[in-house]
C-alpha cells in the first residue's frame, strides 16, 4: 500500500460549537501531531448547537461562524496542515444533522434565509451550487433529535456510515451501513465528530493522494478513491481492513 493521506471529515471548534472544548488552533496542532494531512472544520451551523448569538445581523453571524475555521486555517498554514471549510446544518425543529461540504462563506452571505428553508429546499439549493450533503449519524439517539430516524436517501449525497466509533450505542452505525447498502448511490464517509482533542484518529477518511480543495474532496469521494478510517484502522468502503 502506498502512502495514504488522512483527513478528519467531522470536527468542531470551541469558537463556534457550544459543545466543543478545544479551539480551531488546538485542533489543528493535535491533528498535525497525529499525522493527518488535513481537517474539515464542520461547526454546528447557526440553526444547531452554535455559539453565535442569533440577534446579530446575518453578516455578523456569518463572520463569527467562520472563526473556528479561520483560526484553524491560520494555525494550519504555520504548521503544515490543510484546513477546509464545511458545516453541520442542524435542520430544526426535527434536529437531524447534515454535513455540508464544498460551499463557502460567500454562499452563506448570499443566502440569509438558509435556516428557514425546508430540508427539500436546502438540499436543492446546496446541490445547485455544487455542495455535497452527507447525513451525519442518521440513526443517532439524542434528546435534540425529535423525530424517529427516517433518512431521505433521495435528498442526500451520502451517509456517514461511521460516526465516532464503530460500536457506538448512541449512533447505531450498523443502521447507517444498512442504509448505505440499500442505496448504492450514496457516498460513504467516516468522521470522528470530534469535540475535543481526545479521540483524534479514531475516524476520518484516507486518500492515495493529497486533497487540494473542497471540490477536489468531492471529486475524490465521487470517484470512489477514498478509504474509511474506523476505530483508527484504514478500511475499504465495506469497512474491511486493508
Ligand atoms: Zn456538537
Ligand atoms: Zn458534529
Amino acid at each position: 500500500m502506498h502512502k495514504l493521506y488522512k483527513y478528519e471529515t467531522h470536527l468542531h471548534t470551541s469558537e463556534v460549537s457550544r459543545c466543543a472544548v478545544n479551539t480551531g488552533a488546538e485542533m489543528a496542532r493535535a491533528y498535525k501531531q497525529a499525522g493527518f494531512t488535513g481537517i474539515f472544520v464542520t461547526d454546528h451551523f447557526v440553526n444547531g448547537n452554535c455559539a453565535v448569538p442569533s440577534d446579530l445581523s446575518w453578516e455578523q453571524q456569518m463572520n463569527l461562524f467562520v472563526q473556528g475555521f479561520e483560526n484553524a486555517r491560520a494555525e494550519g498554514e504555520k504548521i503544515g496542515l490543510d484546513v477546509f471549510f464545511a458545516w453541520e446544518y442542524g435542520n430544526p425543529p426535527t434536529g437531524e444533522d447534515y454535513l455540508t461540504y464544498n460551499l463557502d462563506k460567500e454562499f452563506l452571505l448570499a443566502h440569509p434565509h438558509l435556516c428557514s428553508l425546508s430540508f427539500e429546499e436546502y438540499s436543492e439549493l446546496v446541490g445547485k451550487n455544487g455542495g455535497l450533503i452527507i447525513h451525519a449519524h442518521p440513526y443517532r439517539i439524542a434528546s435534540y433529535i425529535t423525530i424517529p430516524p427516517n433518512p431521505r436517501a433521495d435528498l442526500i449525497d451520502g451517509v456517514e456510515v461511521n460516526n465516532t466509533v464503530s460500536d457506538s450505542v448512541r449512533d447505531q452505525n450498523h443502521l447507517a451501513w444498512e442504509l448505505a447498502r440499500e442505496h448504492p448511490h450514496l457516498i460513504r464517509t467516516s468522521g470522528t465528530d470530534i469535540h475535543s482533542t481526545d479521540g483524534i484518529g479514531l475516524g476520518g477518511m484516507a486518500f492515495p493522494y493529497r486533497i487540494e480543495s473542497s471540490s477536489h474532496f468531492v471529486e475524490a469521494l465521487r470517484a470512489g478513491d477514498g478509504y474509511l478510517i474506523i476505530d483508527g484502522e484504514v478500511t475499504d468502503m465495506e469497512g474491511r481492513p486493508i
